[in-house]
């Protein structure tokens, strides 16, 4: 039977490794490629200009994408359970595909949307392809419990063997037969709206360093993969959180968005490892995709993961409420010329080091301000690029040593941290260019500057500059203790777990096999 069918993209924003667009064009004479342009996104999130603008390019290059393919995408604005219901009579819709998503609100609007799929007569068909594997595969392999530490989470993996391969993108044969309906004023209609056009305010809009897309992502993707030496030596804690040019791959906006498939990122990982030597999980690229498919699988797991109260794995602790201290991080006015520096990165660029979100999640939490780590949440989720639910919550709870990480008592220095890889700061002096003719000796510490430095420089602390909003040697010693009382209070059930949950007894064939090898 010919079908008439919706492919609706929201995440996986791109033509390859794309099951759910293959399975819409099987049998199909009409194809209708749809972005719906949700409201709930712009009253229950946080999403700054710089990641609209990502989101908008990344949309124009799907467009572009689809047009090789004879085809269009339609952008439509409103709730999915009603534009939905309209599109399914309007244009005799038959089947409607999507990518799984896992997140919460996702899984509730998915599930509405099947039900009136269904009583439309629409064949809904959801496909994975956001995350290497199946998340909820990986917790019924562990026994329908979720994985709680990376080492756990590995021999469960193991387990389930590789991720699948990656499905190629659609070509113009596998278009043979199947048109999209799009008329002359498509653009009028259906196009993809401007900044302006959605009303958003554009005038602190940053540099475009990352331009949405998966023609850039997979050009990325290629620039990295032939460095093959880079890769196969690659280990996350030996890059730099305050280089110049970023020394990770900055394909995280890519993979968020879904413009670059994970499984496609890992397989060409594993072309490059191929016959080589190289480094290991959790330190190596391959490394760094598990991470991931770690904090998805806590994030589906874990109720109320992105939140402390009702969270079961989440350590309660007595944050203080400081508005004052929370703007002076947010807005780059902490005093701590790193800190700032780093914060003054992320409003402006969109992307920091993974070692940079360490030194500023510690600083604002447990480290010096003892502010929330869902504060810090959302101040990532507006100014991120990347920002993801399952990350941003797993990765704030284990900086915060709420959950995951329990060693609270190590904390990062404001200062001496960021001295380790970049002595001299030039990085502090590329943000902050109003400290940039300070020596280094004073860079990092510009209040200890003696007042004719200070005037040579061109920069009074307290004046043109904020002197230190705490004392950190004072600040933190009294947070570990507070912390220490927090994990007083849990009670014994709630004790961290670090050996991971018992597994199931191996098949006794294989036990019998391992035996006969020996
Ligand atoms: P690479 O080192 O090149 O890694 C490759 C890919 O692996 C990344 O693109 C990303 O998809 C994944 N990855 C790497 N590190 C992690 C990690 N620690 N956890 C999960 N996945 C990882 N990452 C996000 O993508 N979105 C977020 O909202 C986010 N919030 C964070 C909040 C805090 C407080 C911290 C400490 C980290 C957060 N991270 C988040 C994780 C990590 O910092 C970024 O994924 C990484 O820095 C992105 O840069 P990259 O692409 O160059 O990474």
């Amino acid at each position: 039977m010919s079908q008439n069918s919706i492919h609706w993209f929201r995440k996986g924003l791109r033509l390859h490794d794309n099951p759910a667009l293959i399975a819409a064009l099987k049998d199909c004479r009409h194809i209708y490629p749809l972005f719906l342009l949700d409201p709930w996104y712009s009253t229950n999130t946080h999403i700054g200009i710089n990641q609209w603008r990502f989101l908008m390019e990344t949309l124009k290059d799907l467009d572009s994408n689809l047009k090789k393919l004879n085809s269009r995408l339609f952008v439509v604005s409103g709730p999915p359970t009603e534009v939905l219901p309209k599109l399914f009579e309007k244009w005799k819709i038959t089947r409607l595909t999507f990518e799984v998503d896992t997140e919460p609100y996702s899984q509730s609007r998915d599930k509405e949307v099947m039900k009136l799929a269904k009583e439309y007569g629409v064949e809904a068909i959801p496909k994975i392809s956001h995350t290497l594997h199946n998340i909820d595969r990986i917790i019924d392999e562990n026994n329908g419990k979720t994985p709680l530490t990376y080492v756990r989470f590995q021999s469960v993996l193991k387990a389930i063997g590789p991720p699948k391969k990656p499905v190629p993108a659609p070509t113009k044969e596998d278009m043979k037969g199947v048109s999209t309906p799009f008329s002359e004023d498509h653009e009028e209609k259906f196009g993809i709206p401007t900044l302006e056009d959605l009303g958003l305010d554009t005038s602190s809009l940053g540099p475009d360093l990352f331009p949405g897309g998966e023609q850039e992502a997979l050009r990325r993707l290629d620039e990295h993969m032939q460095r093959p030496g880079w890769v196969c030596k690659f280990e996350k804690p030996q890059t730099s959180p305050n280089a110049l040019i970023p020394s990770t791959t900055v394909l995280s906006p890519y993979v968020r968005f879904g413009c670059l498939s994970a499984r496609t990122f890992w397989w060409r990982l594993t072309d490059v490892y191929r016959g080589n030597k190289h480094s290991e999980p959790p330190v190596s690229l391959h490394g760094q995709l598990l991470w991931r498919e770690f904090f998805y699988t806590t994030g589906v797991g874990i109720p109320n993961f992105n939140r402390m109260e009702g969270n079961p794995h989440c350590v309660q602790v007595d944050w203080d409420n400081n508005p004052e201290h929370l703007a002076a991080w947010r807005e780059a006015r902490t005093g701590f010329p790193f800190i700032d520096a780093i914060m003054t990165q992320l409003r402006q660029e969109g992307w920091i080091h993974h070692l940079a979100r360490h030194a500023v999640a510690c600083f604002l939490t447990r480290g010096d301000l003892w502010i929330s780590w869902e504060e810090g949440q959302k101040v990532f989720e507006e100014l991120l690029l990347d920002a993801d639910w399952s990350l941003n919550a797993g990765n704030w709870q284990w900086l915060s040593a709420s959950a995951f990480f329990h060693q609270y008592f190590r904390v990062y220095s404001p200062i001496a941290f960021g001295k380790k890889t970049d002595k001299n700061g030039d990085y502090i002096k590329k943000y902050l260019p109003l400290l940039k003719k300070f020596p280094a000796e004073y860079i990092y510490e510009p209040w200890k500057a003696p007042r004719s430095i200070q005037e040579r420089a061109g920069c009074i602390v307290g004046k043109d500059y904020p002197r230190p909003i705490v004392e950190h040697e004072v600040v933190h010693k009294k947070n570990i203790q507070r912390m220490k009382a927090a994990y007083a209070k849990r009670s014994p059930e709630d004790k961290p777990i670090t050996k991971g949950v018992k597994r199931k007894a191996a098949p006794i064939k294989l036990v019998l096999e391992k035996k006969a090898k020996r």
